[in-house]
């Protein structure tokens, strides 16, 4: 069994939190298992939490839209998020619970080593780029972490939302398009 199958089969039997009582499925996450670009949103929602798949639902969809905006599918990212088991009634993971569920990103970060890491909307920026991230005055800004160029997206459910970011959202993914290009030579866009 490879590594990542390894992890696969660990992950779905987690009970590290109080998540696992209420969730249907454990989303481990989707995508390419050499990428070199990772996008890491919140944690799943409805459809996710019934499908076992990360951004199915119509966030998802926009998301696909996103990525094809710029080159991207998801056959040349990976995508994951910051807690693998849906939070009841889609409200935000607790520190615990994040805290509980770092460790399956952090080994899939290992197991990737991506050089870009894409954060999917204000929680996932809060735990990896910064506590004190701010997605209205820092989205599309670049940060290094860890050895990886690292920057926010709104979450495509906050575009949903509120389709007067959008045009923002166009401009960072730009940047990001731009980014892969100097620093991706795999991913072909
Ligand atoms: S959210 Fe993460 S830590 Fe909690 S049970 Fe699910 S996989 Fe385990």
């Amino acid at each position: 069994m490879d590594d990542w199958q390894e992890l696969r089969r660990e992950c779905l039997e987690c009970r590290g939190c109080g998540l696992a009582e209420t969730r249907i499925h454990v989303v481990f996450g989707d995508g390419c298992q050499t990428a070199e670009v990772l996008f890491v949103g919140e944690g799943p929602g409805q459809s996710e939490d019934e499908q076992g798949v990360p951004f199915v639902g119509k966030a998802g969809q926009l998301l696909d839209d996103m990525l094809e905006m710029i080159g991207l599918n998801r056959t040349k990212v990976y995508i994951g998020n910051t807690v693998k088991c849906r939070p009841p009634r889609n409200r935000d993971p607790l520190n615990v619970e994040m805290a509980a569920c770092r460790g399956w990103l952090d080994r899939q970060i290992e197991l990737l080593h991506p050089k870009i890491l894409v954060c999917l909307g204000r929680i996932a920026a809060k735990e990896l780029i910064k506590e004190d991230f701010r997605i209205t005055a820092e989205h599309g800004k670049w940060f290094v972490r860890d050895g990886m160029q690292m920057m926010a997206l709104y979450h495509p459910s906050a575009l949903l939302r509120d389709p007067m970011k959008r045009p923002e959202t166009f401009e960072d993914l730009k940047g990001l398009q731009a980014k892969i290009r100097e620093l991706c030579p795999n991913t072909k866009i």
